[in-house]
């Protein structure tokens, strides 16, 4: 924006009538060059058009936005449309993620409950063993923790690939069953993930609420090691629970963590045997009606992908 407006120069004074005549020169010495110097203005005009055409105030935002808070706050995400905002963009080949990955866990899988001699079978899990998966909880309506897990996971994945980082899941609805606890683990470890997140939602009791991440605790023996990995995944969960709860507005559970939203186990094989950073993080009680209604919707999902996202980038950059 100039401040030379007319205010300064009310009436631009015509060409005189010598700069005409420099000005037909020009052309005239332009034109007699040759044809092609004709034709190469035509077509960098075109070109200028299309240049300005993709680089109007329509266009999307850049994908880098800021990592530590989600670009959507809960009071204006509504306005605009989860899936557009989840499948416009194609994937970034470049981005402030370049050169990490992250390995997304979709828990549980929509197949297992056809297939319970497979995931029955256990496994070790480093200070015990346990079933190779699960089938997982669902609402009171029937909307599987299976189905939702690989929906913000999906959800996620376009999230992080925006910011250039490299995207595995364990799972991805291509497979019948599983995997196995194990397999999950060696998935995050072989992939030598600079972060690793299983998602879940958990069933409760009806009258519990909220959101909790699991964090690894120190397990050592039959295969597993988590010593190393304790603390940076302290510092993944606590960024995750952070932003998690500005991106959805969900207040950590009420019913473990003592309200913060954290709890430390060292029962999960998912996390007894990851060798690399990891979290689970249970999104709401699937029992509670109230967080039902949360989690069976497409928009809050979104929000929920974007809270984890966050988290993930705000770790990895540190
Ligand atoms: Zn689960």
């Amino acid at each position: 924006m100039s401040y030379a407006g007319p205010e300064f120069d009310p009436r631009p004074s015509p060409p005189s009538r010598r700069g005409r005549r420099a000005l037909l020169a020009a052309l005239v010495v332009a034109l007699a060059a040759a044809g092609v110097a004709v034709q190469r203005v035509v077509s960098g005009d075109g070109d200028g058009s299309r240049a300005a055409a993709s680089a109007s105030p329509d266009s999307p935002a850049t994908p880098g936005g800021s990592p530590e808070a989600p670009s959507k706050s809960p009071s204006t995400s509504g306005t605009s449309s989860p899936s557009a905002a989840s499948t416009a963009k194609p994937p970034a080949r470049s981005g402030p993620l370049k050169g990490k990955v992250v390995v997304i866990d979709p828990g549980h899988n929509t197949g297992n409950a056809a297939h319970t001699a497979e995931i029955n079978r256990t496994v070790r899990i480093g200070n015990g063993a346990k079933e190779c998966d699960t089938t997982g909880t669902a609402t009171n309506a029937g909307y599987a923790e299976a189905r939702f897990t690989l929906d913000v996971s999906r959800r996620l994945r376009a999230l992080l690939e925006q910011q250039g980082a490299t995207v595995k899941l364990t799972q991805d609805g291509d497979r019948p069953w599983g995997p196995c606890i194990d397999e999950r683990a060696r998935i995050g470890n072989e992939a030598e993930a600079d972060a690793v997140v299983s998602v879940h939602a958990d069933g409760s009791a009806a009258g519990a609420r909220g959101f909790h991440v699991i964090l690894p605790g120190p397990v050592t023996g039959g295969g597993a090691d988590t010593r190393g990995i304790v603390a940076p995944s302290r510092e993944l969960g606590e960024r995750i629970a952070g932003n998690f709860v500005r991106a959805t507005g969900s207040a950590p559970s009420d019913y473990v963590g003592d309200g913060t939203g954290l709890v430390t186990r060292k029962d999960l094989g998912g996390l007894n045997l990851s060798k690399v950073p990891k979290v689970f993080i249970e999104c709401g009680n699937m029992r509670n009606s109230k967080d039902a209604a949360l989690l069976t919707s497409g928009a809050w999902r979104q929000k929920a992908a974007q809270g984890i996202s966050g988290g993930i980038v705000g770790f990895l950059r540190g």
